[in-house]
């Protein structure tokens, strides 16, 4: 493991990354701009749905998204007993419900692959249906349960590893403002430069830094192909006990936290690095919700928020070191899935950062796949 680690970036990639590296020996900094937390972690509806996030095929992103879920409980345990802090596990299972003929067929072709994976999974209907979650309207034919799929409370899982990271001597630099890497341009060892906490070098360089990873392209002169797409989400007043499951739909998800609220997210939009949130964004998921969930007739959000979701071309992250620069590792571009693939994110960077070879394959993710395309394209 090299002496000094510098993690660019205070999401919940870029803390996972340094307690897992500083669980392995590593001397771990965290330079965050702004806050820790205060982009996409933050904003996530904390869902562990690897099952519902791949209905097409066990490809490489499903094997990832289900090393991931699996590393989960353990990864939790860990950075709670060091933390003394809770995340709010809460293993739910899913719904991803049918209303229309038409809906059914994804859900038996998701069921025939999943069921033959080895996965628990089942088609509920009619009585059973109601039984398992009398929430759902009489609308709802049907409903593909996962039993395994679960959610955390994601700012507090951000927390937690806040203050685990701290506890394993992770110095950790918030509010740091911009930042430039001046020293790039010898073999190895880098230096980060901020505007407002000073100059740090190390060993070796991750970064974490979600939808705005791309801002790099120019100093390490290598395209780097992720982009904001924004997530306009709400919660509503509802006890926890009224909506026991995570129900999925087509237009949207609900999740029903501790806290008594039900998360209801979320939109897909284009519009750059904007968080704000539109009346348009938020009045869909509303006007959706009572179709499934007769209890949200007439209630209006209690909170609406938005988060920039750091996206690429084919939905599956950058994981691994640039192109002749092993010093520099790139962990980004988790789009919809940061949350439930942050154990296996920081697994793979901790492996990489001390010569280990990763668990599973991770050519898949390499930050140089697009490259090709990218340079015709002139995407940076
Ligand atoms: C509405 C919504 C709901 C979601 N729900 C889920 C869910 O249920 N389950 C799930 O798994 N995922 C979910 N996601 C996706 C998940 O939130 C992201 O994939 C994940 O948070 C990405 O983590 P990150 O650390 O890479 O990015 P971020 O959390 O955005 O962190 C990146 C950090 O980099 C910092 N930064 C900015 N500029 C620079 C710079 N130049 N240098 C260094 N750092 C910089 C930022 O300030 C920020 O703190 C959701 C996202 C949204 C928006």
């Amino acid at each position: 493991m090299p002496e000094q680690v510098i993690v660019l970036g205070g999401g919940i990639i870029g803390l996972s990354c340094a307690f897992e590296a500083a669980q392995r020996g590593a001397h771990v900094t965290v330079v965050e701009p702004h806050e820790f937390g205060g982009q996409a972690s933050g904003a996530a509806a904390g869902m562990l749905a690897p099952y519902t996030e791949n209905p097409e095929q066990p490809d490489p992103f499903f094997h990832l998204c289900a090393a991931s879920l699996r590393l989960y409980p353990e990864w939790l345990r860990h950075i709670e007993s060091i933390s003394g802090l809770n995340a709010e596990l809460m293993n739910t299972g899913s719904l991803t419900v049918a209303m229309h003929e038409s809906d059914l067929l994804p859900l038996q072709t998701r069921l025939a692959w999943q069921q033959a994976y080895g996965l628990r999974a089942e088609l509920v209907e009619g009585s059973s249906l109601r039984l398992l979650e009398p929430s759902l309207s009489p609308a709802v034919t049907a409903a593909l349960f996962c039993p395994d799929e679960s959610h955390v409370y994601a700012p507090h899982l951000v927390q937690a590893l806040e203050a685990a990271c701290r506890r394993m001597g992770v110095k950790l630099i918030s509010h740091a403002g911009a930042i430039t890497l001046p020293g790039l341009n010898g073999q190895y060892g880098v230096q980060v430069k901020t505007a407002e906490a000073g100059t740090f070098t190390g060993d070796r360089l991750v970064v974490c830094a979600g939808a705005w990873a791309c801002k790099y392209a120019e100093a390490f002169g290598f395209p780097i192909p992720i982009h904001p797409i924004r997530g306009q989400i709400c919660a509503f007043d509802v006890p926890v006990r009224d909506v026991r499951h995570m129900v999925f739909s087509s237009q949207a998800y609900w999740v029903g936290k501790n806290n008594g609220t039900l998360v209801c997210g979320a939109s897909e939009d284009v519009a750059g690095y904007d968080t704000s949130v539109t009346e348009r964004g938020i009045e869909r998921l509303v006007r959706f919700g009572p179709r499934l969930l007769p209890l949200l007739e007439g209630l209006r959000p209690i909170h609406s928020w938005a988060g920039l979701r750091p996206a690429t071309r084919d939905g599956w992250p950058l994981i691994g070191p640039l192109p002749g620069r092993p010093d520099i590792i790139l962990a980004a571009g988790h789009y919809r899935n940061g949350i439930l693939l942050s154990p296996v994110t920081a697994a793979i960077v901790a492996d990489l950062l001390t010569g280990r070879k990763p668990d599973g394959p991770i050519a898949a993710f390499a930050p140089d796949r697009f490259a090709g395309t990218a340079a015709r394209r002139g995407v940076s």
